[in-house]
């Protein structure tokens, strides 16, 4: 498994690629300002099934780069996929001190998500892709199509913006506090050899959930 790094932006976004016998599942996609897929090309030839945490826009930027995403059943994903603007979340942080000097205004004004089709996922469905099993477990909190995805072979937790070292947004209008309480319980039931988080530190381990619940 790999974790693939974004670093020019305020919080490092990360995109991880496993690998399967068969097949690889990305999860996420990072914020489109790079072609992904030049970096993943380096690592396999395996077909790509992409698997969404939420729909932000720094999580689904190269998204229309492949023909098999799939995300949470929602209106928010589905108005989002579908818009070729960034949600007005993200306006206010395309703010030249938010990014590190190697982007350019020109770059961060001319951000976008280009539109992309997705597969619509319910708390019913798991995926097996290759020999690896992902458990999906609706998470909302930070947004309100926020998926963890739960590999059960390896017993790893794929938290997205749910669970990273630094502070999570909580604050934005769609989030839900009380929602992302009771989505942290859930997730404390689950047996986890680690997490991997949507930004800042690739790997933790489950102590953290319960640093956050305390
Ligand atoms: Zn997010």
């Amino acid at each position: 498994m790999f974790a693939i790094r974004e670093p020019l932006h305020f919080e490092d976004v990360i995109s991880y690629l496993f690998l399967s016998d068969k097949e690889a599942a990305l999860i996420d996609t990072g914020m489109g300002f790079f072609n992904i897929n030049d970096i993943i090309s380096d690592l396999t030839d395996l077909p790509i099934t992409v698997l969404n945490t939420h729909s932000h826009s720094d999580h689904v930027g190269s998204n229309s780069e492949f023909d098999k995403v799939y995300g949470w059943e929602h209106d928010v994903s589905l108005k989002r996929s579908a818009n070729t603007t960034l949600d007005p979340l993200f306006l206010e942080l395309k703010d030249k001190k938010m990014f590190p000097d190697e982007i350019t205004a020109s770059e961060i004004e001319g951000w976008f998500i280009k539109p992309y089709s997705f597969i619509a996922l319910n708390e019913t469905n798991s995926l097996t892709i290759g020999d690896l099993k992902f458990k999906i477990i609706h998470s909302p909190g930070h947004s309100p199509d926020g998926i963890c995805f739960y590999e059960t072979n390896s017993k790893t937790l794929i938290a997205g913006d749910n669970l990273y070292m630094g502070p999570i947004f909580l604050q934005l209008e769609e989030s839900n506090l009380k929602d992302y309480i009771e989505s942290l319980k859930n997730l404390n039931d689950l047996d986890i050899n680690l997490i991997l988080g949507g930004h800042n530190e690739a790997f933790f381990d489950k102590t953290y959930i319960n640093e956050i619940i305390d």
